[in-house]
Order: C-alpha cells, then structure tokens, then sequence
C-alpha cells in the first residue's frame, strides 16, 4: 500500500480545498442555520469531476478509484462534513449500485447525469422500523405485466426529497428471507413516489435528511436492477464500500477539529502563555494526532483493497468504526480545547462535534461494524 499521496491524489486534495474555500465556507454556518441542500454545489462538484468519481469515463464520470475517492471526501469533509455526506452517499450509495449492478442499458441511461451532478442521486434501504435489521423491511413491490407497484415508506434518506432518482429496495419475497428483496431504480416524477418528512437534525444539516413514500408506485420492469431477488445481497455489497467513504468522512472531520486545535492551542493564551504549553493540551493534540493517524491506515488500507478488487467486508467495517469514533472523540477535544469559544458558532469546531456522531450512526451503526467484524473473525 503506498503511504505517499500519488500527484492524482495531491492535485484533486488542493482541488477540493480551493473550490471550498471560494463555494463552501464563506456559506456554511448559513446554510447550516437554515438545513440548506446547496444543490448549485453539487453541480459544480460534478463540473470538477467529483460526482462520479468511480464511474468510468464511458459513462461520463472520472474513472478513477477508491484511493482517489478517499482524498476528495477528506478534504471535502474538512471543509464541510454535510456535503462530503452529501457527495458520499450520492457516489457510493446510489450511483455506485447502479454502476455495479445495473445492465448496460441502465448504466448508459442514468450514470451520465449521476455522473455530471445534473442528477442527484438517493438510496432507500431504511425503514422507519428496520434500520440495522434492514432485511426486515416491509416495503413491498408487486409484479403487475410490465411494471413492478411499489407500496411503503424509506425514512432516513439522503436526498430523499430533493434526488432525482433513487435505488430502493424492496421485498418481492418472504419475510425474512434474504433473497425475498429487489432493488429497483425509481425517477422522481413517477406517480406515486413523494419525498415525505424532512428531519430536523442535530448535526449534517446542509445535507438533507427525508422519508421516501411509495404509493401504488408503478415502475417499469426495465428498472430493477440485476435479478428479481438480489436486492438486499446487492446493498450489503454497495455498504462494504460505502463505509469505506464514511471512514473517509470521519477521517476528514476529525483532520479539520485537530488542525483548528493545533492552530488555537499555539495562539490562544492563559496564565501568560499559549494554552499548548500546558501538557494537558499538548497531550491531548498528541492523542488526537496517534487516534487520526490510525484511522488514515485503516481508511486508505481499506481503499487499497477495494482498488484491487479484494473483498473488503471486514477491512471497511474496520475503517468506518474506528474512524467514526475517533472523529467523535477528536471533534470533541477540540471544543475541550477552545473552552467557551468551542460551544461557539463562531469557531468550526462546534460545527464539526455536531456533524460527527452520524458517522458512528450512518451505513451501519458502530455495533452493527462490531457484528460484522466479529462474524468475519469467527466464521
Ligand atoms: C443523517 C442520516 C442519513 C442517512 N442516510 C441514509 C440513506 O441515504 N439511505 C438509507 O437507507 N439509510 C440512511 N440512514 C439510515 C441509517 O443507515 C440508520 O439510521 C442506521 O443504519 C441505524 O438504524 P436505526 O436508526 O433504525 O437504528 P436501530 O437499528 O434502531 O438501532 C438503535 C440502537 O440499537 C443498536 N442495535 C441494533 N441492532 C443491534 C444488534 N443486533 N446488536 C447490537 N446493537 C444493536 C444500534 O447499534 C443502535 O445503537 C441515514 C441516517 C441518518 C441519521
């Protein structure tokens, strides 16, 4: 595994910091305040490639690859968590299923616009009461000639009320079966498919977090994506490296929170000198710099392995545990760190302890990564 950032890497990293620093930051605790989606981002994100980071050039995306996809979610994320959220979900969630198991005819009609950021994309697995047990889901889809009827409700979606176009999974066999769910590709405007509630959420608040309703949903046969079954073995894939982009995300924040800390601890002074003089801070920066070193292995390791085609099942649980609680942990020392100033909008590092906890949430809960560790061990 190489340790170094390739020029590919060094050059989309300084990339993403200048597009922020000019298109996010000046804007974030607004949109923050008001839980604004800037879609006018995620088009210009898609300008500079970053919406279809893994999809090959054929289908208009960038053809590049995990290691790559990790660089630009980090430095995203320093800039702002809720987009690199945004832009993670959109690449590894939705686009990404299509492109592994969609059929040529499916990948040339939606990876385009996925692609390019004129579509953004959403993907439905959760249920208002199956979330960690996902394959308990209830929402069902009924063949009915040429078209599936889709009925039941996705909360917790990213982009579930403003993406384009969505993969939903849903149960066209028994309950508790496996193989008794399907995933099909749904386009906003379909009769009978509504964003619902919009969450009103602690943290990821540019990102936009809703329920996806399906009501006699009818969707055409030429939208189910592989064969009628492999829905939700289909997701679990699409997860394995999901959680390598959630590993990258927490790495990022966790970056930002220490970088900010670094800074402050050397400028900020009490008793007549900087607070970094103090070895309780200086021994907390040593921390967070060790905790955030290990996560940056476990996240690029991971992507290494994806990058080569290797399964990653365990190596991605892994990388998205340890780098989801360390950005948890990191983010607050941080406010630790800035004292009063730290519960304050005016400094990032409120905005980076608030953004944190989804991580440990997200594509699979830090115990839900403890399942799958442990069975991976022990099988
Ligand atoms: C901001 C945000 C964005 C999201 N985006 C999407 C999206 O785009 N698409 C999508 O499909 N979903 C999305 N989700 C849903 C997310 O994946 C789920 O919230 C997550 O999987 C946890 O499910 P749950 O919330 O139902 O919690 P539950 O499953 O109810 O878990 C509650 C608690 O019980 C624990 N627990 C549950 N089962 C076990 C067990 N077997 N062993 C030990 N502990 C257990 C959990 O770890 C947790 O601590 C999003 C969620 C959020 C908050």
């Amino acid at each position: 595994m190489e340790l170094q950032l390739s020029e590919n890497q060094t050059f989309i990293a300084q990339t993403v910091r200048d597009f922020a620093a000019r298109h996010i930051t000046p804007f974030r605790n607004q949109w923050d305040d008001e839980q604004y989606l800037p879609l006018e981002v995620f088009r210009q994100l898609g300008e500079l490639g970053l919406m279809g980071v893994l999809v090959p050039e054929a289908y208009g995306g960038s053809g590049l690859g995990y290691s790559e996809y990790v660089t630009a979610i980090v430095e995203l994320a320093v800039a702002d968590p809720s987009i690199a959220l945004s832009m993670a979900a959109h690449n590894s969630l939705c686009t990404n299923h299509i492109l592994e198991f969609g059929n040529e005819a499916q990948k040339q009609r939606w990876l385009p616009k996925l692609a390019s950021g004129e579509w953004l994309g959403a993907w439905g697995l959760t249920e208002p009461n199956t979330g960690s047990d996902a394959s308990n889901m209830r929402t069902v889809a009924h063949r009915q000639g040429d078209h599936w009827v889709l009925n039941g409700a996705k909360n917790f979606i990213t982009h579930g009320r403003s993406g384009h176009v969505a993969v939903v999974i849903a149960r066209t066999g028994a309950v508790g079966d496996s193989r008794g769910m399907s995933a099909f590709v749904v386009e906003r405007g379909t009769p009978g498919f509504a964003g619902g509630k919009k969450e009103d959420k602690l943290g990821m608040r540019l990102s936009e977090t809703a329920e996806m309703v399906f009501t006699d949903c009818r969707v055409p046969t030429e939208n189910l994506l592989g064969e009628v079954g492999e829905g939700f073995i289909q997701s679990l894939k699409v997860l394995d490296g999901g959680r390598i982009s959630i590993a990258a995300l927490s790495l990022g924040i966790a970056q930002g929170a220490y970088q900010h800390s670094v800074a402050y601890a050397k400028e900020r002074e009490q008793f007549g000198q900087p607070i970094a003089n103090f070895q309780a801070i200086a021994f907390k920066l040593a921390d967070m710099a060790t905790q955030i070193e290990a996560a940056r292995l476990l996240t690029f390791r991971a992507a290494d392995l994806k990058n080569r085609r290797q399964s990653v099942n365990k190596e991605s649980a892994m990388a998205k545990y340890l780098a989801s609680e360390v950005a948890c942990q990191v983010a607050n020392e941080a406010v630790q760190i800035f004292g009063g100033y730290g519960y304050c909008k005016d400094f990032p590092v409120e905005k980076y302890y608030r953004d944190a906890k989804l991580c440990t949430i997200g594509e699979g809960t830090s115990e839900i990564q403890k399942l799958v560790i442990s069975r991976a061990i022990l099988k």
